[in-house]
């Protein structure tokens, strides 16, 4: 066997649960408390190195290095922008690479993780979709970027013990995370174990283009927070910027939502509405909207249209984002602006477009037409 062989070999470690390493290790004859200091070792101090894991036996530590490894995806490009926004590139096997981005405030630090390379869904609004699709992350590879971010950012911080400034995590990275549905269940599950990162779940969103039956799914599965990427108050034009609209339409949508929250009278889903000039940002757009949202507990975020190379479309006025969002306040519709962070690096919100080798022979088209 040659280096290679053994390291494609060894079992990933964040590639697991904790019940799923509780269950490696007694199929490797250990007992599951070693797996739960593992765990602890690899999620609440940062470490990838057995060696550092002091409290287990000499002999336990060969034998993981044996047959396991902590691998997260590599590094490629590392940059901050002017507000502290920090994004990483890193490279997935397959020749593709994803991105992931650190939003930091006074109070929290914000994680915009990636669910898959690229994106098989076509909004048209957004640069990931031009990139096309290659294929869905792993779980290692989608934890692998919260620990990423908490470690290098626990490092820049230089605190003295290794500390997890990820406070909050977003699913709002490259992809629909509802399509890589059981990796991204996993992933979160590791976000929330009080063993790990031990994340409340409201501090955990999940936002999906409306991918209806995953949605009732995910209800059956999982606490975390709902996002829904709204962006149109009718049919007609909600299938010309958010395709999937064609499959599943708003009324429907909007019912999956209501279930989504059904029994849990605090919850909200946040819908997000990318505002664009002259598309979707006058005020009859807004009154068809509140009434649209009017029987679903909602709050609505709007984030002003960020641009990227071959996009037609432009960011809405301030006077229009603020005409939009006066009039939903004053139907008492709960809604904010997303600020637009990290555009200087291309970090902002529906900027992010890895290196994906696409496999749809979309991104082909998008230049030939
Ligand atoms: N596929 C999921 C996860 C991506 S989240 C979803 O659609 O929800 C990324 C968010 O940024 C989505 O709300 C998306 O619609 C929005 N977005 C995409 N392109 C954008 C752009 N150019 N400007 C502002 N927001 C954009």
């Amino acid at each position: 066997m040659t280096d290679t062989d053994r390291q494609t070999a060894k079992q990933n470690l964040l590639n697991l649960t904790r019940q799923g390493l509780e269950e490696w290790f007694a199929d490797q004859g250990e007992k599951p408390f070693r797996a739960r200091q593992v765990f602890q070792w690899m999620y609440q101090r940062g470490v990838d190195d057995f060696d550092a894991m002091t409290d287990l036996a000499k002999s336990l530590r060969a034998k993981l290095k044996l047959t396991a490894v902590i691998q997260p995806p590599e590094i490629l490009s590392d940059h901050t922008a002017s507000d502290g926004t920090r994004k990483w590139l890193l490279k997935v096997p397959g020749g593709s690479a994803i991105e992931t981005v650190f939003i930091p405030e006074t109070k929290r630090g914000t994680l915009c993780v990636s669910s898959q390379v690229g994106c098989s869904l076509n909004c048209t609004f957004c640069s990931t979709a031009r990139q096309g699709y290659n294929r869905n992350l792993s779980v290692a590879e989608i934890i692998g970027q919260v620990w990423i971010a908490n470690k290098l950012i626990s490092e820049a911080a230089g605190d003295e013990m290794f500390t997890p400034h990820v406070t909050n995590v977003v699913m709002m990275g490259m992809g629909e995370p509802l399509m890589n549905f059981d990796n991204v269940v996993d992933a979160m599950d590791l976000m929330l174990d009080d063993l790990s990162y031990g994340l409340s779940r409201r501090r955990v969103t999940l936002s999906t283009s409306g991918v209806v039956p995953q949605i009732d799914r995910l209800r059956e599965v999982s606490p975390v927070s709902l996002a829904v990427s709204l962006h149109a108050p009718d049919d007609k034009l909600r299938n010309q910027l958010v395709p999937i609209n064609a499959k599943y339409p708003i009324a429907e949508l909007l019912d999956a939502c209501k279930r989504y929250v059904a029994g849990h009278p605090r919850k909200r889903i946040t819908f997000e509405y990318v505002m664009i000039h002259g598309v979707n940002d006058t005020l009859e757009h807004a009154k068809q909207l509140e009434k649209v949202l009017h029987t679903v507990p909602a709050k609505v975020n709007l984030i002003p249209f960020n641009p990227f190379p071959g996009s037609d479309f432009r960011r809405s006025s301030n006077n229009a984002v603020y005409r939009f969002r006066d009039y939903l306040l004053s139907k008492n519709l709960m809604t904010t602006i997303r600020k637009t962070r990290g555009d200087d690096i291309d970090a902002a919100c529906g900027q992010l477009a890895g290196q994906v080798q696409d496999r749809t022979r979309r991104s082909l088209k998008a230049v030939e037409a």
